[in-house]
């Protein structure tokens, strides 16, 4: 795990997250069939980002987020089109991306979402295991520092963001 560098706080966005992307360009991809079953079952191959954990479910981080705050929430059983999703999955999915939105509007006053899943071959997703991204969107993204200066959370560092996940989750009703 990377030591988190606090003072790369106030550069671009785009440069933080840059860092991730390059290591995911040049083929760090863990060697894996499926990342998100080997979350699911703890691989150590896996980096594991994982907040919270249902039944049927694993709301996680997403390591390579399109901005802080972005998470996934997924079906622990491998399936590959949304059809499939039985009910009870998608009313655990439901759940999870309710509580999300709600933390993330009380806490960071997230105002705008993205929500959806990226499915099949031309969607231009990368991982076939189904799962929905919950993306907060902010005013003036590149300034996204200021939005959160003066809350709770202010760390980007995906393990770092995971621990204080961890803990909003558990605390937040
Ligand atoms: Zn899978």
């Amino acid at each position: 795990m990377e030591e988190f560098d606090s003072t790369q706080w106030d550069a671009p966005r785009k440069n933080l997250f840059s860092i991730h992307k390059l290591e995911y360009a040049k083929g760090k991809r863990p060697a894996v069939d499926c990342i998100l079953c080997g979350i699911c079952r703890q691989d150590p191959e896996v980096p594991n980002l994982t907040i919270t954990e249902t039944k049927l479910t694993i709301v996680s981080v997403n390591l390579y987020p399109y901005n802080p705050g972005h998470l996934i929430i997924f079906p622990k059983r491998h399936i590959l089109s949304y059809e499939e999703l039985t009910t009870e999955e998608a009313l655990e999915i439901h759940e999870g991306t309710t509580k999300a939105i709600n933390i993330l509007k009380k806490l960071w006053n997230v105002q705008g979402f993205n929500l959806g899943y990226n499915l099949g071959k031309n969607s231009g997703g990368s991982i076939p295991h189904i799962h929905q991204h919950i993306v907060p969107r902010f005013p003036n993204e590149a300034g996204f520092l200021d939005v959160l200066a003066n809350s709770r959370i202010v760390i980007y560092e995906p393990y770092e963001m995971q621990k204080e996940w961890i803990r909003i989750w558990s605390e937040f009703s």
